[in-house]
């Protein structure tokens, strides 16, 4: 669903929607922790896209998203499971039309991005909520033990036995400095 400017100017755009998996790439523009992120079951976005009354072509896009993400987890590696459900409130000013300016970007406002041309596509607008909304570090569970980086045995299937304090010799003699 596209948002053309010139639309919202006549008049607000509703939405409610149902993504299926795939519809959207989440690997565009990913960053390496991204890469495998997936979405593991359809999403739904509600809500409303609005010029913003008396500026130059900017639009709010506002809703509700609720979807369920899936990644591999930071530690283990096993697929985890990021369920979303969340208000969104995302700001669009137009490349051009004197919004250049650094000094008026810096507003305290995180969630401002740009569009070129006509206007914004609300597939862009979920993706960037979703990149900007799941958790830095992913993992399958606060307990997660992760993969023992020794043998390679996934610590939460398995205890092994290996040693992986490894003591450090500098830090032995800065302790006895210390004393
Ligand atoms: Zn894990
Ligand atoms: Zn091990």
């Amino acid at each position: 669903m596209f948002f053309h400017v010139r639309d919202l100017a006549v008049r607000a755009n509703q939405f409610d929607v149902e993504i299926g998996p795939g519809a959207i790439d989440f690997q565009q523009g990913a960053k390496d922790k991204d890469t495998n992120l997936r979405q593991a079951s359809p999403l739904k976005a509600a809500g409303k896209a609005a010029l913003v009354m008396g500026s130059l072509g900017e639009i709010k896009v506002t809703g509700h998203i609720t979807a369920e993400m899936e990644a591999d987890c930071d530690r283990c590696l096993e697929p985890a499971r990021f369920p979303i459900d969340s208000d969104f409130s995302l700001f669009y000013r137009p490349v051009e039309e004197g919004y250049g300016d650094e000094k008026e970007i810096d507003t305290g406002e995180a969630e401002m991005g740009f569009y070129e041309g006509d206007g914004v596509e609300l597939n862009d607008v979920v993706r960037e909520f979703v990149l900007l909304t799941l958790p830095m570090q992913r993992v399958c569970s606060e307990g997660c033990q992760g993969i023992c980086p020794v043998c390679g045995q996934n610590r939460n299937q398995k205890e092994c036995e290996c040693q992986t304090e490894v003591s450090d010799d500098r830090w032995a003699a800065l302790k006895s400095l210390k004393k």
